[in-house]
């Protein structure tokens, strides 16, 4: 048997009719590319003010939860918003359902403010399939021209260190950029200590002495790049494995721990108070032994094994939860969540455990988040007012006929759109995509 397509024999009225509908599609896609300009506009906003940050990671995440997008298309939306705040003419032609958001999305990944307009006129004229390979070729050049700049920022890494006739030594020099941010928080945190050094011998001897000067910046720079020498050869010049350099130890009162407004200390290793909350979090799954202080001071070691969650028991957690269980997230690997706190008596157990990433565990130890495990084994969350925060939101209520409301608020914003707005100016010829680079990109021309 033979499987064919069915033909259809075109009438000159079914030929009217589909071009009729074609228009209708046309039309509609328009409109939809400008109402997508809107969304992404209002999607910079929220995303700039911050309208995410209750207890979501980031604003793709609070769109993909909110809105149902997809993760990726969430991160898409939320990158192309950014980018059209520094784009304006894109973004324009998006509004005016002039450029598909196809277009517009390959566009804004190579596109600067030096170089919108010229790629604008590239969307104009090209179909989808063009703007999508001239901004791979695009972003070669772009790729080669930023591997020749960091090629460059390496090779000309230089510190030099002589002596001046009287003896001080002078210092200059040029770091890569992610060896300059190293340096500046070596810098910054050497000053800290220089700091609360000076603090404490200030409060040590007292206001009826006569206050030093308080040095310039300049001048606590090179205070704490002697000390940050010091330390080096004091301490041997040794960087530390990965997990050793993010290390936190944490002393906690036995009462602080079962409750947080309880009086008691919850300091760091260097003396540094954090919240009940946080030493809470970190005991909560902790892999370590856990110091805790009696009444007196004294150390009351506690068994690490049953406070920990057992091998099997994590293996279990993980296969239930798969990831952080906070609405939106699912993040992996998380960490196990005590739902009623080991210090309060809560069982490690799966049912009194849930998965939460590290972002979330801080919500519901230090912002006041909250979840609880229902009858039915369900979680449910609640935000720190405690309205409920809902696994899937319901979706909004639209009016009866979506599309009529839609095209006449592009009505009343001057808009019309038709089946023509956004066609492509391209007459068929071949794309030459190296010569529409050579023509089109800044650095094309001038390699090196
Ligand atoms: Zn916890
Ligand atoms: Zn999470």
């Amino acid at each position: 048997m033979e499987i064919g397509t069915l033909r259809i024999v075109p009438t000159p009225e079914s030929i009217q009719e589909l071009d009729r509908l074609g228009d209708e599609i046309a039309e509609l896609a328009a409109h939809l590319d400008a109402a997508t300009g809107r969304l992404l506009d209002l999607i910079r906003e929220f995303d700039a003010r911050g309208g995410w940050g209750n207890g979501f990671r980031s604003c793709a995440h609070w769109l993909s939860w909110r809105v149902g997008f997809a993760p990726g298309a969430a991160r898409e939306h939320v990158r192309v918003a950014r980018a059209l705040g520094t784009l304006p003419l894109l973004g324009q032609a998006l509004a005016r359902g002039e450029l598909s958001y196809a277009k517009l999305r390959a566009l804004t990944r190579v596109a600067t403010p030096e170089t919108e307009e010229r790629l604008l006129a590239v969307g104009r004229a090209g179909t989808a399939e063009h703007v999508e390979r001239i901004v791979r070729g695009w972003r070669r050049v772009d790729r080669q021209a930023e591997a020749r700049e960091a090629a460059l920022q390496h090779t000309s890494r230089a510190l030099q260190v002589y002596p001046d006739s009287d003896g001080t030594v002078r210092i200059k020099g040029r770091l890569t950029a992610e060896v300059g941010v190293l340096f500046v928080q070596a810098l910054a945190a050497a000053r800290e200590a220089l700091y609360q050094q000076r603090r404490a011998s200030d409060a040590a001897t007292g206001p009826a002495d006569v206050p030093e000067e308080t040095p310039t910046m300049e001048q606590q720079q090179a205070d704490a790049l002697a000390l940050l020498a010091e330390t080096a050869l004091h301490h041997g010049i040794d960087p530390g494995a990965p997990g050793e350099r993010y290390q936190v130890v944490v002393h906690v009162d036995a009462e602080v721990l079962a409750d947080a407004d309880a009086l008691g200390q919850s300091v760091l290793e260097d003396g540094a108070r954090v919240p009940a909350g946080t030493s809470q979090r970190l005991a909560c799954d902790a892999s370590l032994v856990v110091m805790r202080h009696g009444r007196d001071g004294r150390v009351v070691e506690v068994d690490a094994r049953t406070r920990t969650i057992p091998p099997a028991l994590r293996r279990a957690l993980h296969h239930r939860d798969r990831g952080c269980r906070f609405p939106g997230c699912g993040l992996r690997p998380g960490q196990g969540h005590h739902i009623r706190h080991w210090a309060q008596g809560g069982p490690t157990t799966l049912s009194n455990l849930a998965l939460l990433c590290r972002r979330h565990h801080r919500a519901v130890h230090e912002e006041g988040y909250q979840v609880e495990r229902r009858p039915d084994g369900e979680l449910r969350f609640r935000r720190p007012d405690g309205r409920p925060l809902p696994e899937v939101p319901s979706p909004p209520t639209l009016a009866p006929e979506p599309v009529d409301v839609l095209r006449a608020r592009h009505e009343a914003q001057g808009l019309r759109l038709h089946a023509r707005t956004a066609m492509p100016g391209w007459l068929g010829e071949r794309l030459d995509v190296g010569w529409a680079i050579d023509v089109l990109h800044p650095l094309a021309n001038n390699p090196g």
